[in-house]
């Protein structure tokens, strides 16, 4: 038996006991004529002690070993002299009888701490290390329980899992898709999906009535902190519902997550389901981190027209926030804040700021372009008190403007500290608009799928005045962050082709496409609609963490490697030749 023990399980009340031990050496010490070892493993961490005085040999052999070396020892549990309470095994030690080396270990590359001293790279290269650390290790035991509770949670609501294939059609709309050619159809692809959207709707045709997926999802989009071009959904379909069933029914899974797996009460009361252009009007943003006020206010009114500002009289958007008690900001500070907006990820033009000064007067970079009175106005259309600072953002490009606040806003909310990470605001939007339109494709895109269902008032406007119609979808919001989207769904063959249409395909082409799925609708097709939850950025989300990498086991790195296998990479020209494939020149790419 390699143990009868874990590293973390023995206590005081052991004392005595004969044990068997296996793990990896965290660290040795060597004090007088002792040696102590620390032996890891997945449960925790023991203190191992050989006593020269005993066991000569056994204390030399000891000696050799190095980190990360895995031992194996029998020993007796003792009460330790010197005891720590920080360990939960602080109070014990073992006092070694037999020692077995199962493994020697090369020094590893960066330390098996916490604090390591590994960067980002060479831990990604060594991921199987850095998982040995136990504040990773926690993320990946989190993500378990999570999953555990998940299923629990939707199987006690009559929902069934299923799996649906990884190998499936190409379909446009939405992201690029990851394709895969096929060696016996040759010239032909397969593609990994984005999501089980249609086979989960082809689900809800088929009678299964609930549906759920713990399952992977690939996009190939280009890469930020929370995205991974394969990440995992908690997909999710039901039968016979509208919105509020399904609103109601989430709702309440995020309430139980939260006391199951954070310990976090989210209290009795609804959400706050926030219309999708209010969450623009105030915030400028369709995923609000609502733990901070510093709402938008408008103020064209104010400061369009008035002066002699010429930025502000050719704006479509002028808006500004207000900065409690930050009226004493430095000019580095504005210089700063003011670079921040002008970076190419913001790309706002400029930065104009009014300070409310101790006698009520306002102190603004736009001073000589406004007369006393209207900076009056200014600060009391933002209902600013002597000591605030207001930040001011406009633009020709309403939309683009009130994006560029956002991140202003979201950067004042972190440096006034309102963005804690132990406090949770969450919330739905709604009413999102059906389409949106695209300036590189020149037409009008989904907003969220094309299977999404038009608010039934709005579906004549479908004819008339696509743009303006609002979609039954609903985006569910925690701190910033959308963790999860969904929709009622079209069920109706005629209505999908009209939104196909709108899109701007062919009835030819949509029925090459989405034929399949049409088809179905004409078998009797139920009401339904669904949504799905990114686990990545849940779990990210309970466990604070920065990047949604760190609760993944194996993720890829910004350019979409995994830096560890080595992918992507080439293949054999064999490999090529079976699949008809030959390249136009590999290093194009580069
Ligand atoms: N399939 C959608 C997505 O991945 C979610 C849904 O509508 O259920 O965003």
């Amino acid at each position: 038996m390699y143990r009868t023990k874990t590293c973390g399980e023995l206590r005081l009340e052991n004392a005595g006991q004969e044990v068997v031990l296996a793990g990896w050496v965290q660290r040795s010490r060597k004090m007088g004529g002792m040696t102590f070892i620390d032996l890891r493993d997945r449960y925790g961490i023991t203190q191992l002690v050989f006593n020269e005085k005993v066991d000569v040999e056994l204390c030399q052999k000891a000696n050799k070993i190095g980190r990360e070396y895995v031992i194996q020892i029998k020993g007796t549990v003792q009460e330790r002299e010197s005891k720590n309470a920080k360990m939960p095994t602080g109070d014990i030690e073992i006092i070694v009888q037999e020692l077995n080396v199962l493994n020697a270990s090369d020094v590893p590359p960066f330390t098996i701490e916490d604090n390591t001293d590994g960067g980002d790279d060479l831990r990604m290269k060594y991921r199987y290390l850095d998982l040995r650390r136990s504040c990773v290790r926690a993320n990946l035991e989190l993500r378990h329980r999570f999953c555990l509770a998940v299923r629990h949670f939707l199987d006690s609501k009559g929902f069934l899992e299923i799996e649906t294939p990884v190998l499936v059609g190409s379909t446009p709309e939405g992201a690029r898709d990851f394709i895969v050619p096929s060696r016996m159809n040759p010239g032909m692809f397969y593609a990994l999906p984005q999501s089980p959207q249609t086979l989960k709707q082809l689900l809800m045709v088929a009678g299964m009535d609930r549906y759920f997926q713990i399952v992977k999802c690939f996009r190939d989009e280009d890469l930020r902190a929370d995205r991974q071009p394969e990440f995992t959904q908690i997909d999710c379909e039901m039968s016979f519902v509208e919105q509020d069933d399904i609103i109601r029914l989430f709702e309440e899974m995020a309430k139980y997550l939260f006391k199951e797996i954070r310990g976090y009460d989210l209290g009795e009361a609804p959400f706050l389901r926030l219309p999708w252009s209010e969450a623009m009007r105030r915030f400028g943003s369709d995923k609000p981190d609502m733990r901070f006020g510093m709402e938008f206010v408008e103020l064209m009114d104010v400061l369009k027209g008035t002066g002699s500002f010429g930025v502000f009289n050719e704006a479509a958007y002028i808006g500004g926030i207000c900065a409690k008690g930050c009226a004493h900001y430095t000019r580095k500070q504005l210089d700063e804040l003011t670079n921040f907006v002008k970076s190419s990820q913001i790309g706002a033009k400029g930065l104009v700021y009014a300070r409310i000064q101790d006698d009520g007067s306002v102190k603004s970079s736009v001073d000589k372009f406004y007369t006393p009175e209207v900076l009056q106005q200014l600060k009391q259309t933002m209902q600013a008190e002597p000591g605030d600072l207001i930040l001011i953002i406009s633009g020709p490009d309403a939309m683009k403007a009130r994006k560029q606040l956002c991140e202003l806003r979201l950067e004042m909310g972190s440096r006034l500290g309102l963005r804690d990470k132990n406090k949770f605001a969450l919330l739905w939007v709604v009413d999102f608009p059906m389409f949106e339109w695209s300036d590189e494709e020149q037409r009008l895109m989904a907003m969220h799928h094309p299977f999404t269902a038009p608010k039934p008032e709005d579906v004549p406007l479908l004819d008339t005045d696509p743009a303006q119609v609002k979609a039954n979808a609903y985006d569910m919001v925690c701190n910033g962050v959308e963790v999860g989207g969904g929709s009622i769904r079209i069920h109706d063959a005629e209505l999908q082709a009209k939104i196909f249409k709108v899109l701007g395909f062919t009835p030819e082409r949509a029925q090459e496409q989405f034929g399949f799925l049409m088809n179905a609708f004409k078998y009797g097709a139920p009401p339904h609609g669904g949504l799905a939850y990114g686990l990545d950025r849940w779990v990210s989300l309970f466990a604070g963490l920065d990047s949604i990498r760190d609760c993944i086991a194996f993720p890829k790195n910004n350019s979409g490697r995994d830096v560890m296998l080595d992918a992507p990479s080439r293949v054999d020209q064999k490999q090529l030749d079976e699949l008809y494939l030959s390249l136009v020149d590999p290093d194009k790419g580069k």
